[in-house]
């Protein structure tokens, strides 16, 4: 054991190399771990003289080592995952004037906006829909029987509408919840 952590190989290469590492590492993401990184660095020169030191410093500087490391790459990943969160990809369906609504987000923009029945997913198209004098119109799902309406007559026109608001909730935050509305709406 001690010849191998007193060998040139190991503290003329791997531990400068590790201690770059680390240290690089931790004062990257976490600028307030730079003194510990410090530390860990200067504790490693120490290790690596002749000096014999006890067993158990060396058990204190693996646990500190481990420790470290176990943060750096916890930040690291709480970081990327609060990225992921907040890059809606895939927003491509949400529950909008009561209906359900698929599209797809392409370079070219929002595309394909398509109503579902809330309920069972059976696509709706322009006949499912009758016009009302009033004003709006109804439908009845011919897959699962649920009823509902529109405030347009023509389902292109609400198709518009979802769209505009599809980008206002992407742009607000509001596309998060997108999930939750599609279990409620069933
Ligand atoms: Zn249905």
């Amino acid at each position: 054991m001690s010849t191998f952590w007193k060998h040139p190989a190991t503290v003329g290469i791997a531990y400068p190399l590790f201690v770059a590492a680390v240290s690089a590492i931790a004062s990257f993401y976490i600028p307030s771990l730079a003194p510990m990184a410090r530390m860990i660095v200067t504790l490693i020169h120490f290790l690596a003289t002749d000096v014999t030191l006890p067993r158990w410093v060396f058990w204190i500087w693996l646990v500190a080592t481990v420790g470290a490391i176990g943060f750096v790459a916890y930040m690291w990943w709480d970081v990327k995952r609060d990225e992921a969160s907040t890059i809606p990809t895939r927003y491509e369906s949400d529950i909008l004037f009561g209906l359900r609504w698929r599209w797809r987000i392409t370079a070219f923009g929002w595309d394909d906006f398509t109503a579902f029945c809330p309920s069972c997913d059976n696509q709706l198209t322009m006949n499912d829909f009758q016009p009302l004098i009033t004003g709006g119109s109804t439908y009845v799902c011919d897959s699962c029987g649920r009823p509902g309406r529109m405030d347009e007559h023509f389902i292109q026109e609400t198709a518009k509408r979802a769209e505009k608001e599809a980008q206002r909730r992407y742009r607000t935050g509001g596309w998060k919840d997108a999930q939750k509305r599609i279990e409620q709406a069933k």
